[in-house]
């Protein structure tokens, strides 16, 4: 064998060739290193294993004994059989191997083995079997905790076993420990050969725990210092700093029909000193939906807009973008402010006839047809970006390539999680608003199951009669769009002809074009339309709130945080709201999310739940995640452990930026996956 390294590809170790390798390549596995660092997803504890005569049925269990006879068939449609009889002094066992003839080779009378598998009683011959799923020959040194790495087709559990022992006895002893000591003291965290041996082999299951703590310690202090030392860099940048005109603002917010809540008036003052200071603000403005963002970004924009700046405000869907434009035209009634709405259906017009390069617009407010080459700006100074996890990370960054180092502010209506906040935002400076303008009354959520749907239409009769107005939202997964288009078109002829034949029934759905869309919003807002039927396009942002009643049809098939997304388009009134989930509750995932949406309406509480049911990776979408792949860290588990690593690598960096960098020069290889997905920049 060659010498190998911690970075000779693993093809060229000792039983890996050219066709393992490429399996090995599917676990994410190219060097020695990565296979050292392919750590089991599971342990079998061979500390206790159960004699022979005491087994009964069971899904999983682990045998030991000696083999008293073998046995080989083919059976007719040429299956390889091979049946090993196994025996302890308490009894014996058949363990079966399906399709691996070349065992008969191996396995031999009077050998011991290890067996693990499923064990079934046949009361018919009154024998048990286990059908093995692994084996090893017993050699009295066999390791009492045995590591069950992840698979892939191909590879057998003990091949990889194998493998990896042989990258740990040959190179383990490479691995250098690159945390600093004080680090590793004051976070009372083992060293790293040591824990990656134990993570491997663990003596008990007791050293499992610590080894972990170790390696998930250093895939997120790697992390946060990549993001701390973005945010350092963002810091030395030269940005604008905008003088503040209080009369301005003052103005400003005596235009307004209302007071601007606590939490609004705080954030705000984190934006206004983040805008005056000199390098470019980075922010992360929260804030569940209904909690009045808008507002904030729009003092925002003045702000920029006084300065002699351009300010570009962009919405992730048209509507949305439409509706911004008109809620700012008004709140703006009265400044002198040129608003430019520029959207997929009126790009065209806006580069011909007035560029955005003429300075007599201050503010833009449009989808993504704001990023498109053709249009630049004169003096971009303020990016706002709604609804941001929406966007690709590439379409965020052109808008703000197109100013000079402009301030950002990004809006999330999706309350994130601090952990996974942390991991995503954590090179932003972040704020949020956790309160509700006064008087809104918390929404009421009821569960309908289907033979209920007659009394939920009763109550939305009495309702319409009231004067109110109802949105009944149809689900529309990607995958199988048509047939869910179909659904919602049959759903709204349905109730228009079937159930409200007395009242008006619109359609809203993503195929309509740009101007019909905007009839059928502008019918449902004067009260044209009582009953508006969606699929998911109203998601985002509409403001309509009259509408008191949502009903969601096929509530099971939402994700929680879309179910609290969709739910956040009523309460927006005067009046008491009601959101009923039809819904076939047949999982319990289906079931947990339904009782969480009843139980609470607090977005961060559903934000919670929603990333427990669903793993971090689907929270977002797994495309747009922007997540990092951690070779050990589970941001969910290891939360309290991202807290620590952020702390010791934001201190690094604060008193030792040298080795801060150093450090991360030389280990950034170990974090896979997207690094720069989680900025701007
Ligand atoms: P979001 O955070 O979802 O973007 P909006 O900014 O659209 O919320 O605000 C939701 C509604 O609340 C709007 O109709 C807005 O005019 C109103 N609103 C915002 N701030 C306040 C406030 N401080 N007091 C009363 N109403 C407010
Ligand atoms: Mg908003």
């Amino acid at each position: 064998m060659v010498n190998v390294k911690l970075d000779t590809p693993a093809q060229y170790l000792k039983g890996v060739g050219p066709k393992l390798a490429k399996l090995l390549k599917k676990l994410g596995v190219e060097t020695i290193e990565d296979l050292i660092y392919l750590f089991p997803r599971a342990y079998e504890d061979r500390t206790n294993i159960k004699p022979i005569g005491s087994l009964s049925s069971s899904d999983f269990e682990v045998v030991k004994g000696e083999v008293i006879s073998v046995n080989h068939q083919i059976t007719r449609s040429r299956f390889s059989v091979l049946k090993v009889i196994l025996s302890d002094r308490s009894g014996s066992i058949q363990v079966v191997w399906f399709n691996q003839p070349y065992l008969q080779k191996l396995i031999r009378r009077g050998m011991r083995l290890i067996v693990s598998g499923k064990v079934e009683f046949s009361s018919f011959d009154n024998t048990m079997q286990i059908s093995a799923k692994d084996f090893e020959i017993f050699t009295g040194q066999n390791p009492k905790i045995v590591p069950i790495y992840p698979l892939t087709e191909g590879l057998y559990p003990k091949k990889t076993r194998s493998l990896i022992h042989t990258a740990l006895d040959n190179c383990l002893d490479m691995i250098d420990e690159w945390l600093p000591e004080d680090i590793c003291k004051a976070n009372k965290l083992c060293d790293l050969p040591e824990a990656i041996n134990d993570l491997h082999y663990p003596q008990k299951i007791s050293d499992v725990e610590p080894a972990r703590r170790r390696l998930a310690f250093d895939d997120f202090f790697l992390f946060q210092l990549s993001l701390g030392l973005r945010r350092t860099k963002i810091k030395k940048e030269k940005g604008i700093a905008f003088k503040i005109d209080q009369k301005v603002l003052t103005d400003f917010r005596k235009s307004l029909p209302f007071k601007l809540t606590s939490a609004q008036d705080r954030v705000l003052s984190e934006i206004i000193s983040d805008m005056q200071s000199d390098f470019p603000m980075n922010r992360l403005l929260q804030g569940d939906v209904g909690s009045g963002k808008t507002i904030v970004a729009a003092i925002a924009a003045l702000i920029a807009i006084q300065n002699g700046y351009q300010a570009a405000i962009m919405a992730p869907t048209e509507i949305l973008a439409q509706q911004h434009y008109a809620k700012l035209t008004h709140l703006f009634e009265g400044f002198d402010i040129k608003i430019k709405l520029l959207t997929g259906a009126t790009k065209r017009n806006a580069t011909r006839n007035s560029s955005t390069r003429q300075p007599v617009t201050n503010l833009f407010i449009g989808t993504h047809a704001l990023i498109q080459d053709k249009v630049t700006f004169d003096k971009l100074g303020l990016v706002v970006i709604d609804e941001q996890h929406r966007f690709g990370v590439l379409q965020r960054s052109t808008l703000v390539k197109k100013g000079i180092n402009p301030d950002v502010l990004v809006m999330t209506a999706t309350p994130i999680p601090r952990s996974l906040a942390l991991t995503l935002y954590g090179d932003l400076e972040r704020c949020t608003i956790d309160e509700m303008p006064p008087g809104r009354i918390p929404i009421k959520t009821f569960y309908v199951p289907e033979k209920k749907r007659q009394d939920a239409y009763e109550f939305m009769r009495k309702k319409i009669k009231e004067g109110r107005q109802i949105f009944v939202v149809c689900p529309l997964v990607e995958e199988s769009e048509k047939v869910d288009l179909k659904a919602a078109m049959d759903e709204a002829e349905r109730l228009q002809k079937e159930i409200f034949p007395e009242y008006k029934v619109g359609l809203m759905h993503g195929r309509l074009k740009s101007d019909e869309k905007d009839k059928i919003m502008k019918d449902f807002k004067s009260g044209k339309l009582h009953i508006l039927v969606s699929t998911t396009v109203i998601e985002v942002g509409i403001d309509i709130p009259n509408a008191s009643v949502m009903v969601i049809e096929h509530a099971e098939r939402f994700g929680l945080s879309q179910l609290h997304q969709l739910r956040g388009r009523i309460g927006r009134g005067k009046e008491e709201s009601f959101c009923f989930l039809i819904a076939n509750t047949k999982t319990e995932e289906s079931k947990t999310r339904i009782k969480a949406m009843i139980e609470s309406t607090d977005g961060f509480y559903i934000a919670e739940v929603d990333l427990k049911l669903r793993g971090p990776g689907d929270f977002y979408g797994t495309k747009q995640s922007g997540l990092p792949n951690f070779r050990v860290a589970d941001i969910i588990r290891d939360a309290k452990i991202l807290t620590e690593a952020r702390q010791s690598a934001f201190k690094l960096i604060e008193t030792d930026i040298k080795s801060a960098r150093n450090i991360w020069e030389s280990q950034r290889k170990k974090i896979k996956g997207s690094l720069t997905s989680s900025t701007i920049n």
